[in-house]
């Protein structure tokens, strides 16, 4: 069976965007691969964080994860598996600063600013040894993580050529479609959990009547014609919930207004959270059994990475 692998960062609370677009793929992906699932949370200690709110995200995230259905994968928290931050450091021993100078999200983020923590300009090695410990044929990834997987591709072929053969060059993928979920409040900006405060950022644990007051103030538009309710170019506030609608099994045919629109979609979200609420209230009742499941992943992880680490110091001397 191939090997693929996907890693969120806790980096806020997961969002309608995160379900749709990245947890929706994963539990399916899970028919016909060995899925490795992680949570990043040595990636969520590259810019000012406070240890109390990164533990809760992390247990939050793990939650979540199993509530929406990804029971069937290995699941675990990165730093439980030390084999990432061992590998990291070799490949920073590949990489050169020219390759991470010329990172677009390090020249975006934090380029030139004294107090920029030093491991924003690392992380492409940390996300290399995140993927390459697990030798996956495959690494399906998003428009925003396209260079870093790139120079993934570049650091593994350094790597086997100084050194001999110890990785596989994945394949870069699209990912399985998934829905990209705009801001309620502003659809021109793509709904984050780092954004997770915003008005127009629906998160997977807000309660109905939340979903329905973030939804009632969605901004849509001034036309108010027989055919309004429709997806166009010069109408991305109502695309948006159209988007949604259907990505939550709603359906809008016969709606004219932006008000049934609203009260379709709210009702179509809500059908959609609340089994996910329902078995998240359930997991979080068991706090050791989600344990269980972290330390049976971070085991496994610990099993399949461990030969790959020692094949990399071996050949680096070691
Ligand atoms: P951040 O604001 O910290 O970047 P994020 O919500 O964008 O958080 P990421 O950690 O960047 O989340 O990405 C996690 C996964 O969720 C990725 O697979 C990404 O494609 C997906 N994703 C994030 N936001 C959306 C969205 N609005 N619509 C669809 N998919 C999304
Ligand atoms: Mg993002």
């Amino acid at each position: 069976m191939e090997r693929t692998l996907s890693l969120l960062t806790p980096s806020g609370r997961l969002t309608l965007g995160n379900l749709l677009g990245a947890l929706r793929p994963m539990v399916a992906a899970q028919r016909d691969a060995d899925c490795f699932y992680g949570i990043a949370d040595l990636h969520a200690m590259t810019t000012p964080h406070d240890p109390g709110r990164l533990r809760t995200l992390v247990r939050e995230t793990a939650t979540l994860m199993l509530a929406a259905g990804l029971g069937d994968a290995t699941v675990f928290t990165q730093s439980q598996v030390p084999a990432h931050a061992q590998l990291a450091y070799l490949l920073e021993c590949t990489a050169t600063t020219g390759e991470l100078n010329r990172m677009i999200q390090f020249k975006e983020k934090g380029r030139g600013v004294d107090s920029t923590r030093a491991s924003l300009y690392t992380y492409p090695a940390l996300m290399a040894a995140d993927i390459l410990l697990y030798r996956p044929h495959r690494v399906p990834v998003g428009a925003d993580q396209r260079q870093h997987v790139e120079l993934t591709r570049d650091l593994a072929l350094r790597f086997n050529r100084l050194y001999g053969p110890v990785f596989t060059v994945p394949e870069l993928t699209l990912p399985a479609a998934g829905a990209r979920v705009m801001r309620l409040d502003d659809p021109t900006r793509k709904m984050g959990k780092s954004d997770a405060d915003a008005a127009g950022v629906v998160l997977l644990l807000d309660p109905p009547d939340v979903v329905r007051r973030k939804v009632g103030r969605a901004v849509t538009d001034s036309d108010t014609g027989p055919d309004a309710v429709r997806a166009a170019p010069g109408k991305p506030g109502v695309t948006n919930l159209l988007e949604v609608l259907a990505a939550c099994g709603g359906s809008a045919e016969g709606l004219t207004t932006y008000g049934a629109l609203k009260r379709a979609v709210t009702d179509a979200v809500v059908a959609v959270l609340e089994p996910l609420q329902e078995r998240y209230a359930e997991l979080a009742d068991d706090p050791a059994h989600v344990t269980t499941v972290l330390e049976a992943g971070a085991a496994r992880c610990r099993e399949v990475t461990g030969p790959v680490l020692v094949a990399a110091q071996a050949a680096m001397g070691l």
